[in-house]
């Protein structure tokens, strides 16, 4: 017997079948999907791979395989699927099995050590792009410690014994990394039953009103009759789309059957979770990054062992290794997590409809603002919906008003606060309410000029402007984590007259601060959340504590619920609105939307301020009315004119590699090549230097196809991007993105 055998590598070379001949001690105990060892190469080095087919013939098979691990492994069904992702998303096929491994053994040696209980912890302390920059300038030199950092990429809140044992360094190495605010080192218990010592109320299904009713009744009938089915609930926040959930998982818990719920990382919190115990109990398993590989490693093998019915998680969550799949629910299913920015670049909505439709199961998206698209496949028939019109608990909605920042600038007031908004605060903080402050930009200046010369202060590494961090004195770039002392005097013309412009969360709280000084705030942006500074904490400190003023970006749009929160305040609506993305004005819609429900949730009704430099937008004024179908009515007119997705779909072939010049002439080679075999419905447009054109010194130029993305069309990319000519360069990479998240 022979096995075909994909090794677990991301090297594109080797994104290919290698021929094995299995032993026969193993023939009875191998099988597809079976993880195995084998020696690879001209020194036979053993590597680690997968069996992806068995039989009887092979031409080129001369070596056996020498292990066979069943236990870190994948189904049959899976590979199946991580053929196909590797062919939708242009990618290796073991970059895909390994997204379905159990967590923290995807590399061969750390798999044998995951189950230890006890230890400290070893964390990233730095963002990996900022690291590997501290590489790349040599402020990192010591072999021992790239050897530690690198590692720590891949495998990320590590215990200290398995760190030292795979990279085989001391712990005075890793006391250096700490002191030198590159890892910290936490000592804590490790609890490997994160719900143990909860102490939850149990709490039993309510009585469901009409809507409710009519949309659990629907999705209820394709549970009992084990069919797949497309149903989406559009309901505001309140709606009890959740209680929805909590009574279809009842009804597969009942029928032996599991359950797949995803959520957006962020909104994955205690409380989230809390809900889920208190109606079904221990029978849950909760996957997330903020868990260690340890503990993610245990939640894993209680589905796989069917001691967990039910998987709460982030996207990755779609792979879990249920046993029998009877619903698949993705909660605020417009949320852009969903698709993944890194390779694979997979679109986990898409990977649940085949997911279900295999396992003849129902599939439930939620949202108040779903996806354009969603909403479009629902209004075509392709997706049931179902509306909740009513907020299941009577909570009003809040006041929304506009400000134009353009009188603002007439009037004379040059703060990055209205009027308007300074007066509601005020009020707020004599009634002792609390007020929240969204800015989605962090640090304090984000632009910085000579006025003499218009000299701009830029990365070294990235087209890109750097941003002044006050609290550090620093200026920073946001995407490679360059940073350099402030500039004082212009490089350039040597003038004084340096400015600096644009506003950032920092800058933000320090205004506050000057205009309420007796007010308290609290900040959460990248820079103030940390592994032990969680966004959880920060919020929690926000509610118990009662502090006056929140002042965040993004981050304080999802998940939490403050009673006690009457003004929610958005600074610049705008900031989303010019990207060239195509998602950009409906995510700058659902933002508004959600940040607006942060606002009186309870008995007080809230307010929102809105401030914006275009109060004409239909976003904006959709959002003030908090009317989600008039603003899809506008968007999908629009998209039809554009020939935006759902009527197309957007390719984004990027090219990135250090020299220019070969960046250029790959992009245009590919370019020739599809054109040389495109179908006629392919807009195919030339090769330009991406929006950001250089970041980490890497140029970036790309190619944007609009066409539907058929199988035909994914064999005339691939064919445009393989070529002998291609694989020879060693420093250039090219990536395909579908429908990508950011197009820059
Ligand atoms: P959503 O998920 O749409 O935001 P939830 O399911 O969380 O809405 O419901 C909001 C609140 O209303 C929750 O406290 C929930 O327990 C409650 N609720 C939901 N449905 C009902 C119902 N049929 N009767 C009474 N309370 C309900
Ligand atoms: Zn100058
Ligand atoms: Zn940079």
């Amino acid at each position: 017997m022979f096995a075909e055998i994909i090794i677990n590598s991301n090297a594109k070379a080797l994104n290919k079948i290698f021929d094995y001949i299995v032993p026969n001690d193993m023939i009875n105990i191998i099988r597809i999907g079976a993880r195995v060892f084998v020696p690879f190469g001209k020194g036979e080095k053993i590597e680690d791979g997968f069996v992806i087919n068995l039989k009887e013939n092979s031409e080129y098979a001369n070596k056996e395989i020498v292990r066979i691990e069943n236990e870190n492994s994948i189904s049959e069904d899976n590979i199946i699927l991580a053929k196909l992702m590797a062919r939708k998303y242009f990618c290796n096929i073991s970059d895909c099995i390994r997204l379905m491994l159990p967590p923290g053994t995807a590399s061969k040696e750390i798999s044998n050590r995951i189950k230890e209980k006890t230890g400290n912890f070893v964390y990233l302390k730095r963002d990996i792009d900022e690291i590997n920059m501290l590489i790349d300038e040599e402020k990192i030199k010591s072999e021992k410690h790239i050897r530690v950092l690198k590692f720590l990429q891949q495998n990320d809140g590590i215990y200290i014994s398995d760190l030292k044992l795979l990279t085989d360094v001391s712990k005075g190495i890793l006391k250096t990394l700490e002191k030198n605010g590159h890892i910290e080192i936490i000592e804590k218990q490790i609890e490997r039953n994160p719900f143990i010592n909860k102490n939850i109320i149990p709490d039993k299904p309510k009585k469901l009103n009409s809507e409710q009713k009519k949309c659990f009744n629907g999705i209820s009938s394709n549970i009992e009759n084990n069919e797949f089915s497309k149903n989406l609930i559009y309901g505001i926040t309140g709606s009890g789309k959740t209680e929805i959930y909590l009574q279809l998982i009842q009804k597969v818990l009942e029928k032996g059957k599991d359950a797949i719920v995803l959520v957006p990382e962020i909104s994955l919190t205690p409380q989230m979770v809390d809900r889920f115990l208190a109606r079904f109990g221990n029978n849950i398993a909760v996957l997330h990054s903020k868990l260690s590989v340890g503990e993610r490693y245990d939640e894993w093998q209680k589905i796989a062992k069917g001691e967990a019915k039910i998987v709460i998680g982030a996207r990755s969550a779609i792979f879990a290794p249920v046993k029998k799949l009877g619903i698949i629910i993705i909660d605020e299913e417009h949320d852009m997590s969903y698709k993944s920015d890194s390779t694979p670049r997979y679109n986990a909505k898409d990977l649940a409809k085949y997911i279900a439709e295999k396992n003849s199961c129902p599939l439930v998206l939620g949202s108040a603002t779903p996806d354009i698209i969603t909403m479009y496949q629902a209004k075509n028939n392709d997706i049931n919906l179902y509306e909740l019109t009513k907020r299941a608990n009577n909570a009003n909605l809040p006041n929304i008003e506009i400000v134009d920042m353009r009188n603002e600038l007439a009037i004379g007031n040059k703060s990055m606060l209205s009027l308007k908004l300074q007066n509601e605060i005020e009020k707020n903080l004599k009634n002792k309410k609390q007020t929240i402050l969204f800015l989605n930009r962090r640090g304090y200046s984000t632009f910085i000029m000579c006025r003499e010369c218009g000299f701009v202060a830029k990365c070294k590494n990235c087209n890109i402007s750097l941003t002044y961090h006050m609290s550090e004195n620093k200026l920073k770039c946001h995407y490679c984590g360059f940073e350099c002392g402030i500039i004082k005097e212009c490089p350039k013309c040597k003038s004084k007259k340096i400015k600096y412009f644009g506003t950032g969360t920092q800058k933000l709280e320090d205004e506050v601060n000057k205009l309420f000084p007796n007010s308290s705030t609290i900040r959460m942006d990248i820079d103030t959340v940390s592994k032990k500074n969680s966004h959880e904490e920060i919020l929690n400190k926000f509610k118990n504590e009662n502090i006056d003023i929140l002042i965040g970006t993004q981050m304080v749009v999802k998940g939490h619920h403050f009673p006690n929160v009457t003004l929610v305040g958005v600074i610049t609506a705008d900031s989303s609105l010019n990207l060239e993305d195509y998602r950009a004005v409906e995510k700058t819609f659902q933002t508004l939307v959600q940040v607006a429900g942060r606002a009186g949730r309870e008995k007080n009704t809230g307010n929102v301020i809105i401030q914006t430099y275009n109060p004409d937008h239909y976003a904006i004024i959709d959002s003030q009315k908090q009317d989600y179908s008039l603003f899809y009515n506008q968007e999908i007119e629009l998209r039809k004119v554009l020939n935006y997705p759902p009527f197309c779909d957007i390719i984004m072939i990027r090219f990135s590699g250090n020299n220019l010049n070969q960046i250029q002439n790959l992009a245009n080679f590919v370019y020739k090549k599809i054109n040389e075999v495109k179908k006629d419905n392919m807009l195919i447009y030339k090769p330009v230097p991406s929006p950001i054109d250089k970041i980490k010194n890497k140029y970036r130029w790309r190619i944007i196809i609009k066409c539907k993305l058929t199988s035909n069309v994914l064999d005339i990319i691939q064919y445009g991007i393989q070529d002998e000519k291609i694989s020879k360069i060693k420093d250039a990479s090219i990536i395909v993105d579908v429908n990508p998240n950011v197009m820059n």
